[in-house]
């Protein structure tokens, strides 16, 4: 009997236990909380990840290591890795967790980058500001997700009001300022490689934010072949200058044409949830896959899919329900703003019937704003 142990207990990990156990596996989820939702379908451990004590007895029940959580100490992922298999290696876990040694690894890879530069006073902001100009977006460099920590500074006289939100991050997580890209589409790469090095990608997304949020991903994103190749390739080397092991992510934005890496996601990714229904061998199957060091199963998509998250509260379920092609995931979270509570897919044979049935979820739900990108991206 093998056990999986996942660090975080969100969706992702409620996903990966779900995916798992029809290849037979036991799972053990550990995460701070005692109410994270993955807990419901599989053992939590409740503990800091900082704390040995905690860490051991996850150990000693695990036959490998894996995260649902991407900002999980560096150090604890090394401490694991020293007694069980951790996959994505701690190094790879370590240059995704920075965005700063994530943009320098893209850029030394050849894999186009918006401009960027680290900050560590005020000064340098400064210095920062006039090598990467107006507008540009200041970040943390660690612990920033979905749109948090981040600032926009539209001109540089909003560098004093960028200081004063951030300023005080600067020695605990570090900042970067990068580029504003005022790009037409937001695509994603959601990528497999196995513990024998073998690479294999989903077709190519595209994805919609709100408030820095995913709202809707589109598989396959309307993209000429060689835009989604040459996204692909990106992926490619960087999974393997960092022998990464396990499905990731590489959010890109497409300007005129264009690709410049935003950045990676070391684990199961949102704009991948598609893949349960709309691929042969979802992202989480073909997670656990690749960490067991099993085969790795079949990217190729069955037909059209959109996805739609669903933030704070879940809507009704009968319009998704009602469509022929439609999947509903409720996380069983308590509802809370902006916390991802669940999502839907809607999958169909062509374009055309499935921009129909995102038409009819969205007048049934009142989403419009939500479907309607994508079904205009659709026609
Ligand atoms: P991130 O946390 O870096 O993924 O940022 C969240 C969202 O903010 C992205 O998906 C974009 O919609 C937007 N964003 C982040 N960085 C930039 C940038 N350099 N230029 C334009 N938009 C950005």
């Amino acid at each position: 009997m093998t056990t999986v142990g996942i660090l975080g207990g969100g969706q992702l990990a409620r996903m990966l236990a779900l995916s798992g156990a029809p290849l037979g596996l036991r799972f053990l989820v550990m995460d701070t909380e005692a109410d994270a939702c993955a807990g419901q379908f599989a053992p939590l451990l409740v503990g800091d990840y900082r704390d040995e004590k905690a860490l051991a007895e996850f150990a000693s029940k695990v036959d490998v290591t894996t995260f649902d959580f991407e900002n999980v100490p560096a150090e604890s992922a090394q401490w694991l890795s020293e007694r069980v298999p951790v996959f994505p290696n701690p190094r790879a876990l370590a240059i995704a967790q920075d965005r700063l040694a994530e943009k320098t690894l893209f850029r030394e890879l050849g894999i186009p980058v918006p401009d960027f530069a680290a900050v560590a006073t005020r000064e340098e902001l400064d210095a920062a500001l006039a090598r990467v100009g107006v507008p540009c977006i200041l970040k943390t460099r660690r612990l920033g997700y979905d749109g948090k920590g981040q600032f926009r500074i539209r001109a540089l006289a909003d560098a004093d009001a960028a200081w004063d939100a951030l300023g005080a991050q600067a020695d605990k997580v570090g900042l970067i300022v990068e580029a504003f890209v005022p790009f037409q589409r937001e695509l994603s790469v959601v990528a497999v490689r196995g513990r024998d090095g073998e690479f294999r990608s989903w077709p190519l997304t595209e994805n919609w934010h709100v408030d820095g949020v995913l709202s809707a991903s589109l598989a396959p994103a309307q993209a000429d072949d060689a835009l989604a190749e040459a996204a692909i390739a990106h992926a490619r080397k960087l999974a393997e200058k960092i022998d990464y092991v396990g499905v990731f992510a590489l959010e890109l934005f497409c300007k005129d044409g264009v690709l410049l890496a935003n950045e990676m996601a070391p684990r199961v990714h949102n704009s991948g949830h598609w893949t349960i229904e709309g691929s042969e061998t979802s992202q989480f199957q073909n997670h656990l896959r690749a960490v067991l060091g099993l085969p790795l199963g079949d990217t190729r998509m069955l037909g059209h899919a959109c996805m739609l998250n669903w933030i704070g509260a879940m809507p009704d379920a009968a319009a998704v329900l009602g469509e022929a092609g439609g999947h509903w995931h409720d996380y069983g979270k308590l509802p809370r703003a902006g916390r991802k509570v669940g999502h839907a897919t809607l999958r169909a044979d062509s374009r055309e019937e499935l921009a129909a049935s995102l038409q009819r979820v969205g007048v049934a739900l009142q989403r419009q704003p939500q479907v309607e990108p994508v079904i205009e991206r659709l026609r």
